[in-house]
């Protein structure tokens, strides 16, 4: 499917979880559905509590229904500001109506761990090896990963880095969320571990974890980093292309 063609003329999305992260529920107004076959369909919604992949995040699973259809989510997808939800018809017949958003929590909550865990990632190994980190990409489904710029550091420096870690995880730290102006985030991201990546926005969404460099980032976040409860450096992956991967669980 074009995805031009999907979301033309439409308007920009309402990105309801980049500032309420912990909504699981939401009622959203339907602005146009394309079905596929009979199976499946396309829905544009006014906003949205589900995540698109993006940034290294996964998409968010769950479930959109009203009293007429049930439809499972099996992608959302960003697009133009706008996102997209595709996903499997379970019951019924699709139409344009007001629907009930369903988020599934318990994989999001693991993406929110995740994801905050990469963040703190960052500044352990930065911390571990006196150096500034420079991030390639990462992804928190499985593998879950990050990817940085140079060579793998030694065993004992991520041992090191890992310990930074499960201290502050163990004290517990606030995960704040701010929205910047071009002008406001220009001189403080400049030691950010993907200022190179970033895109040009007209309002930055960082997210900064207590006594940590802000990093811009719209995904969704652990308001606390003692929800990560523990985070296991699996190992260092060296990749062909002078990067390096650290795959971690929490
Ligand atoms: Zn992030």
């Amino acid at each position: 499917m074009n995805l031009d063609e999907l979301t033309d003329g439409l308007p920009k999305t309402e990105l309801v979880y980049l500032r309420e992260m912990n909504r699981t529920q939401l009622g959203a107004t339907t602005i146009r559905v394309i079905p596929e076959k009979r199976t499946h369909a396309y829905l544009m919604l006014d906003k949205t509590i589900f995540h698109p992949k993006g940034g290294g995040q996964p998409s968010d699973r769950g479930v959109i229904r009203s009293p007429k259809f049930e439809l499972t989510l099996k992608k959302a997808i960003f697009h133009d500001g706008i996102v997209i939800h595709w996903g499997k018809i379970v019951s019924g017949t699709i139409s344009q109506e007001p629907v009930a958003c369903e988020l599934d929590w318990p994989y999001r909550y693991l993406l929110m761990r995740r994801h905050t865990a990469a963040h703190l990632l960052d500044h352990c190994l930065a911390a571990a090896t006196s150096e500034r980190v420079q991030t390639t990409d990462s992804w928190l489904d499985e593998p879950c990963y990050v990817g940085y710029r140079g060579k793998a550091p030694n065993p004992q420096t991520l041992k090191q880095a890992e310990e930074l870690a499960n201290t502050m995880i163990s004290n517990g730290a606030v995960v704040r969320i701010d929205f910047l102006t071009p002008e406001q985030s220009k001189a403080l991201l400049q030691t950010a571990p993907n200022f190179e990546r970033l895109p040009n926005l007209q309002e930055i969404r960082t997210v900064t974890i207590e006594g940590c460099t802000p990093i811009p980032c719209g995904g969704t976040h652990v308001p606390d980093i003692a929800e990560i409860k523990q985070l296991k450096i699996v190992q260092a992956e060296q990749m062909p292309d002078e990067t390096y991967r650290i795959h971690f669980s929490v």
